[in-house]
Order: structure tokens, then sequence, then C-alpha cells
């Protein structure tokens, strides 16, 4: 009875594991705006609705908005630039660019639906508008990309895993190893896809995209010793980062 007690659990198990996987896979779409399938259990409404709704708690954690109207219109002049000359502005995303007052944590990050942030401890060290450019076609990357949402349908997947792995004890591990493996390789694709399309979007709207390559420069210079910020927290090495942003410099620049 012990034994078929267990064969049950493990059954169970991976019953439960299965059905999380089928869901997955069930939810998988193709991004009209980058022509890559990936699972997404979210509505674009919805994505826009969490982005709304978390915009004032993002602002609230880096000191609120920078008081300074003059930056946050030019912020908005290169953000619009690059929205209007691009596929982005094909989506129905809102996009809305915040400059936030912090004056220490050097980042930029994106909320699905189209809310974009750049704190002012990143924007001081910035050397020009291409380098801004650079920074708002990434996070733009990361909306059309829906890259959030994607993490999401992500972590409902690893949840349920988790579930099964619990229930199941023995499948439950190499299937809670494999959720782990797909998470990681996703959080390093995020980035390279963002860089991609931050260049195309920079070449559109009339940037030069070696401006990004600069920025991945400020960005190192200005990691030493601290809290790795979203824009590298990114795993795939700078230098192999530079070259897959040449890569795409010589894909758009035809
Ligand atoms: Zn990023």
């Amino acid at each position: 009875m012990k034994l078929g007690g267990r064969a049950l659990k493990l059954f169970l198990g991976v019953a439960i594991v299965a059905f999380g996987v089928i869901r997955y896979c069930g939810s998988q779409e193709e991004n009209p705006y980058t022509g890559r399938t990936q699972a997404i259990s979210l509505s674009t409404e919805e994505e826009i609705a969490i982005g709304l709704q978390n915009a004032p708690i993002m602002a609230e954690q880096h000191g609120g908005l920078y008081p300074d109207q003059r930056l946050q219109d030019q912020i908005d002049a290169v953000g619009k630039k690059l929205v209007d000359n691009t596929i982005a502005q094909e989506t129905p995303y809102q996009y809305e660019f915040h400059l936030l007052s912090d004056p220490n944590t050097v980042n930029a990050f994106a909320l699905p639906g189209g809310q974009i942030f750049i704190t002012y401890a990143l924007y001081k060290r910035l050397s020009s508008e291409d380098q801004l450019a650079g920074i708002l076609g990434h996070e733009i990357g990361h909306v059309v990309g829906r890259h959030s949402a994607e993490r999401i349908a992500q972590s409902e997947l690893a949840n349920t895993v988790a579930t099964g792995a619990q229930v199941g004890a023995d499948a439950g591990m190499l299937a809670s190893q494999l959720g782990q493996t797909i998470l990681l390789k996703n959080g390093r694709g995020d980035e390279l896809e963002s860089d991609d399309l931050g260049v195309k979007f920079m070449i559109e709207a009339g940037y030069d995209p070696e401006a990004l390559i600069e920025v991945m420069q400020i960005l190192k210079e200005a990691s030493g010793g601290q809290r790795v910020p979203e824009f590298q927290s990114s795993h795939p090495d700078p230098d192999n980062r530079i070259d897959k942003i040449r890569a795409a410099m010589d894909k758009y620049r035809t």
C-alpha cells in the first residue's frame, strides 16, 4: 500500500506539471511587432492597466518625479520621436516617459504597457541626445517585446511546476530544474532583444546607434561595486552585448 501511495503521488505530481506545461504552451502567440512566438497570459489592456497602476509606486520608490520640467520635456520629445517613427506607434500601448529624482541609482526600466522610467542618476551621466535615445529605445523594446507579460506567464508555469514538485517529490525535481533553465535563458534574451530593437528604433528615428554602445560603457563605469540595475542585470556580459549591438547595426543599416 505504501508503494501504491507513492506512485499515486508521483502520478499527481507529473499530472500537475503536465497541466502547467500544456497551459503554458497553449498560451503561445506570435508577437506581431517582433515576429517572435512567446507565451503570454495577459491581454494588452491588462498590461496597460498593470503599468498605469504601478507607475506611481515606482516613482515613489525613486524619490518621485524630477522637479525640472525642462528636462522632462526633453525626455518626452526624444521618447515621442522614437515612438512616432517606429513600429511602437502601431502597438496599442500608451507610451509615457518619466524622469525620476533618484540621484544615486543609475537605472532605467519599463513597466508593461508603455510606462518608461529613467533616474536622474543615469540621466546626468549622459552627454548626448543620442545616448538618451539609446536608453529609451531599449526600454520601448521591452514594452514592444512584451517581456513583462512573458515573465508573468513563465512565473505562472514555475508556480505550477513547484506545486507539482511538492506533490510528486522525485519527478518534480527534474521539472523545476527545467523551469529554472527556461527562466534564466529568457532573462538574457530579453536584454538582447531590447538592445536589438533599440538599435532599430534609433536608426528609424534618425539617431546614431553607436550611442547605445557608449551607454553600455557609461553603465559599466557606473556599476563599480554597486547594486546591479535592471539595465545590466541582464546577465549577458557587456562585451557580448556590444557585439550583438554591432550586429544589429549592420542588420538594420542597409
Ligand atoms: Zn533592459
